[in-house]
């Protein structure tokens, strides 16, 4: 059995281990560190970097790297040994405060959209006091952010971080008003529903598509899908339990606070959350159950997908983002509490992601827009590309009284009744769920639905903080002028539901009518990645993210460019893909298969001219179109990349219009890649099982037992 608290953590630099293993003085000045963020004094780092390397090499460790997060979306680390020569063949094992504090690697293949010209490749890491140190594979890994030589930010950390400073001092303004003097500072906080796939590792090999894109580009629907809603909460199997099982252990021994498990709605689909924690270091933990969750399942024989779409016509996966904010007296702000009508500060906080959400719808549909979300936004399983918000009877009601200046009765508790007696009867909570809306207020926190599975958790995070923290900044702006109080709170809020509640949207997301109905209230629908990306450049969004210190135009710049390059380039590596499965394999099967199909036909006439042979000419006769149709689109598909062809020569940076590139992958490259996957699959429907090259839908979703 294991002893969860005793492992809970083991592999992490954390409190208690600093507080044993540092001089007095040091602990508290890196406590300070951590909780007000006030500069760690240098010489404090190399009493730091001892006591790391110490307990490091006590568990095991050899190597050290520093951690970080660059534009790939990935996590990035390069190992270095403590090893040190003494002298006479002999080493010792040391590292430096110097080497904790700053890296430099050689960082010139790292994306930076033109932030850093490969000639002048200086980027530094620098540590990241406020997440832990931890142990993986024998190196002390050391969470970092990395900027360039001029300090521009080349990582996701680095504007998390900054945005989550912004925030804080708002927020704080916020507090104050309310006669709070003893709270020093506020935290966003996040917690990351994970949903993932779970494959037969020998049955996903046979499969290039998953190799090289993650997700399936050809499949004809199997026999059973999703349709019988018996996955969702179902038995979970053996195979996946021991998984799951391995998978916590592996969580808690890096202190991830992995807490709920559970089927999902797809065949083959599974979801984890974990308890949440401030979003920086939930950003860092999910970037790093991602990665575990990998390497445990090819222990277990399994293929972990996390993309956004592996498989047609299941559920995609989604990572819904659980946000809140608290203070650092354990407070969450966003805790309705008994009486949410009379809960001033609740309801300026509410209005306060109200009116962000509203003025930013932009900036959330970019947080989670990538090729491989554009295929689950709209699908009928996640949210559409619209953004609104699901606040519920109760508080949509509260709002709408202030607005009308009338009293709001509070709604009774209401209890459960099951009509058993045998069985308690509970208070039930005051709103039902929605599980449509892309941002919905459930309970105490806001549920933002719309990232994909494989996404970084630093932008969603982000943009909502930046989003929000300049709404509050500017309520602080207004009520810190206020004669009244008490008086000026209730007109700000009334002001505010008025111009900004058509963002508020209880009903069915999913629906045909929401997206006309979300058109007459000029709500934005930006449907692909080619439309939200330019979003990163236009001057409402220079000028949010300047103001706040976020992230400053030239680094708007880059990632503007940096995340329409990451787009074309995924789509062209689908489409290589597609043309390369459908001339080595599919269409050569299909011969094969069309070649066995003459050979019984001209057999059959040479035994008798009467004997019925129209089955095997119409499947020969339709196989033919069909291949001839699917020879002729892959064709031109490798025509419309050719025009394009990234794969041998990158494109010169200064002289692409990455916009421009964006729709031609969209609209082209994109559209012709769908046109030839509808022939295939329909070939697929015809050909025997023994010819085709790849395991099918159905040996895929049901492959593990
Ligand atoms: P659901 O019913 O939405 O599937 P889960 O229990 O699967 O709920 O996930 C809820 C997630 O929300 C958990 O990760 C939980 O830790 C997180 N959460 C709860 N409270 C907060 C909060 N105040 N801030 C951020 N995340 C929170
Ligand atoms: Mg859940």
């Amino acid at each position: 059995m294991t002893n969860v608290p005793e492992i809970f953590g083991s592999l992490v630099f954390n409190d208690d281990i600093m507080r044993a293993k540092l001089p007095k003085e040091i602990y508290k000045s890196l406590k300070e560190t951590r909780e007000r963020g006030t500069p760690l004094d240098e010489t404090c780092a190399q009493s730091i970097a001892n006591a790391m390397k110490n307990w490091a090499v006590e568990n095991g460790a050899t190597h050290y790297t520093h951690w970080f997060q660059p534009m790939t979306g990935a996590t990035a680390e390069k190992h270095d040994s403590f090893i040190v020569p003494a002298g006479d063949n002999k080493v010792i094992m040391e590292f430096s405060g110097k080497e904790l504090i700053k890296g430099e690697p050689d960082a010139s293949s790292f994306p930076s959209g033109g932030l850093r010209a490969t000639f002048e490749a200086r980027g530094y890491t620098s540590w990241d006091p406020t997440s832990n140190a931890f142990i993986k594979d024998g190196t002390l890994c050391i969470p970092t952010a990395f900027c360039s030589y001029g300090g521009e930010a080349l990582d996701k950390k680095t504007p998390l971080l900054r945005s989550m400073e912004a925030l804080d001092k708002q927020a704080l303004r916020i507090l104050r008003l309310f006669g709070d003097t003893t709270t020093t500072s506020v935290r966003t906080t996040a917690g990351a529903e994970q949903e993932y796939f779970l494959i037969d590792r020998a049955v996903a090999d046979q499969r290039k598509d998953l190799l090289y894109c993650g997700r399936t580009l050809f499949g004809a629907r199997p026999p059973k899908g999703q349709e019988l809603e018996d996955h969702y909460f179902g038995v979970i199997k053996p195979r996946v339990s021991a998984y799951m099982k391995d998978l916590d252990e592996e969580l808690w021994k890096l202190g991830i606070l992995s807490k709920t498990k559970h089927n999902e709605v797809a065949p083959a689909q599974h979801e984890l959350a974990p308890i949440f924690t401030t979003t920086n270091i939930a950003t860092d933990h999910n970037q790093l159950t991602m990665e575990v969750m990998k390497k445990v399942a090819s222990r277990h024989g399994l293929t972990c997908l996390l993309h956004e779409k592996p498989f047609a016509g299941v559920n995609g996966s989604g990572k819904h983002n659980n946000w809140s904010l608290a203070t650092n007296t354990g407070e969450n702000l966003l805790e309705p509490g008994k009486y949410p009508a009379e809960n001033m500060r609740f309801l300026l906080f509410l209005t306060a992601v109200i009116v962000a959400v509203d003025e930013h719808q932009d900036l959330l549909r970019l947080s989670v827009a990538s090729a491989s979300n554009d295929h689950r936004l709209g699908a009928q399983e996640a949210p559409p590309a619209i953004v609104s918000i699901y606040l519920g009877d109760e508080l949509t009601g509260i709002l709408q009284s202030i607005e009308d200046d009338s009293a709001y009765e509070e709604l009774d508790p209401m209890f459960m009744d099951t009509g058993v007696e045998s069985l308690p009867n509970f208070a039930k909570d005051t709103t039902d769920r929605n599980r449509t809306s892309p941002f919905a207020f459930t309970g105490n926190k806001f549920e933002f639905r719309m990232p994909g599975s494989s996404v970084s958790l630093s932008a969603p995070n982000f943009m909502l903080n930046t989003a929000v923290c300049d709404v509050l900044e500017s309520f602080a702006d207004e009520l810190e002028q206020a004669q009244d109080f008490d008086h000026a709170l209730r007109k700000l809020i009334k002001r505010n539901f008025q111009e900004h509640k058509r963002i508020v949207f209880n009903g069915n997301n999913y629906s045909e009518e929401w997206i006309q109905e979300a058109k007459r209230r000029g709500l934005l629908n930006l449907r692909s990645t080619a439309d939200a990306i330019p979003c990163y450049i236009s001057e409402k969004n220079i000028k949010l993210f300047e103001k706040h210190g976020v992230l400053s135009r030239a680094e708007l710049v880059s990632r503007h460019e940096i995340s329409l390059e990451n787009y074309t380039k995924q789509l062209n590596v689908e489409a290589f893909t597609m043309i390369d499965m459908i001339n080595k394999d599919i269409l050569p099967a299909v011969y094969r298969f069309m070649h066995d199909l003459s050979e019984t036909i001209l057999n059959k006439k040479q035994i008798s001219d009467t004997i019925v042979c129209e089955p095997e000419k119409s499947v020969l006769e339709k196989l033919s179109v069909l291949s001839s149709a699917l020879y002729d689109n892959a064709h031109k598909l490798y025509s419309d990349l050719k025009e394009r062809d990234y794969r041998y020569a990158v494109p010169n940076r200064e002289e692409n219009d990455w916009e421009a590139e964006g729709r031609y992958y969209r609209d082209i490259v994109f559209e012709q890649m769908e046109k030839t996957r509808a022939i295939a699959d329909e070939i697929e429907s015809m050909v025997g099982e023994d010819y085709w090259p790849y395991p099918t839908y159905g040996k895929l979703l049901f492959s593990v037992r």
